[in-house]
């Protein structure tokens, strides 16, 4: 039996696969319903573009019309190991002071900017050198652009001269500022959640990685969550068990979809599609 079971090894999932099999004594399984993430096109960082239609690498989730008379929007989410950090625009932008405490101040404890910033520190390895605000020892390598575009450097030069400081690291301060994103980039190559976390653990023999298995349902000991449903490729279904905890990551979307299809959301939205409510 594992210890820990978690579902969906995106950004969340790989790190959590990371940090909870440091312990060698603790057996842990990641469950993703994706494949690997070896595909060419995963690693060139436009290449993801060639990959969003393919439902092999994606969910694609449709939207109802966002206002009346509106089209339908698609969705898409990574399905691969590192899930959506597989496909995204590897952005990194930290968002501010104000940002991180903002969300403290909503009822977050532990989520204000003194709090992240070390945890930010500690995951980076950022190619601009160590600062006060940028680790280096970290497995997640963020640089900045390689080859400057003109266009891009007229757009900064512009900015300055109304008035915005031009900037190297535009993570480094709250100002009004311009310049160039940091990105998830390394040597020209797309440094995904998986590659950052998952790889160097994934021969530890405590930790599993089962991968093109979907998870169908969370799995109750009266209150409490104690396992899954899941579905291999085969579409052989299997029930598994955690000692200790079941944790979802399958993404801002995916997650309260297996919740509701657990019994666990608005009652009315869970009756009209048939489904026993655990929990409104
Ligand atoms: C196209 C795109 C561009 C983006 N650009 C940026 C950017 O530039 N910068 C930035 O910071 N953020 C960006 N994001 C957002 C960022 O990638 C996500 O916020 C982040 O990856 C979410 O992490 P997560 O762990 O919550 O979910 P995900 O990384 O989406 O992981 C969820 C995982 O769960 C798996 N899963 C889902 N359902 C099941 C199931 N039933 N059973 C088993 N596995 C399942 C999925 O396959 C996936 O691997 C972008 C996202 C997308 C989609």
């Amino acid at each position: 039996m594992y210890d820990y079971v978690i579902a969906g090894a995106g950004s969340a999932g790989c790190v959590l696969a990371e940090r909870l099999s440091r312990e060698p004594g603790v057996r842990v399984l990641l469950v993703e319903a994706g494949g690997a993430d070896r595909h060419p096109y995963l690693r060139v960082p436009k290449g993801v573009g060639k990959l969003f239609g393919d439902p092999a690498f994606s969910w694609h989730y449709r939207t109802r019309p966002l206002r009346e008379g509106g089209n339908p929007e698609v969705w898409v989410r990574g399905k691969v190991l590192g899930g959506s950090s597989s496909v995204n625009g590897m952005v990194y932008n930290r968002g501010g002071r104000a940002d991180w405490d903002d969300l403290e101040r909503l009822g977050n404890p532990g989520w204000g900017w003194d709090a992240v910033l070390p945890a930010f520190r500690a995951i980076e390895s950022n190619a601009l050198g160590p600062s006060p605000t940028r680790g280096t020892r970290g497995p997640l390598h963020v640089s900045t652009v390689r080859d400057p575009d003109p266009l891009c450097d007229e757009l900064i030069a512009t900015g300055s001269a109304f008035g915005l400081r031009a900037v190297p690291d535009v993570n480094e301060e709250d100002g009004e500022r311009i310049g160039y994103a940091m990105a998830t980039i390394k040597a020209g190559q797309r440094f995904s959640a998986a590659r950052a976390f998952l790889r160097p653990a994934r021969s530890r023999p405590n930790l599993t990685i089962a991968r093109q298995t979907t998870v169908t349902r969370v799995l109750f000991d009266g209150d409490k969550a104690v396992g899954v449903r899941v579905r291999n490729a085969g579409r052989q279904e299997e029930d598994i068990h955690a000692r200790r905890e079941v944790i979802l990551s399958l993404g801002s979307l995916a997650t309260p979809r297996l919740l509701q299809l657990s019994g666990i959301g608005p009652a009315e939205v869970l009756r009209a599609a048939g489904v026993p409510v655990r929990l409104d």
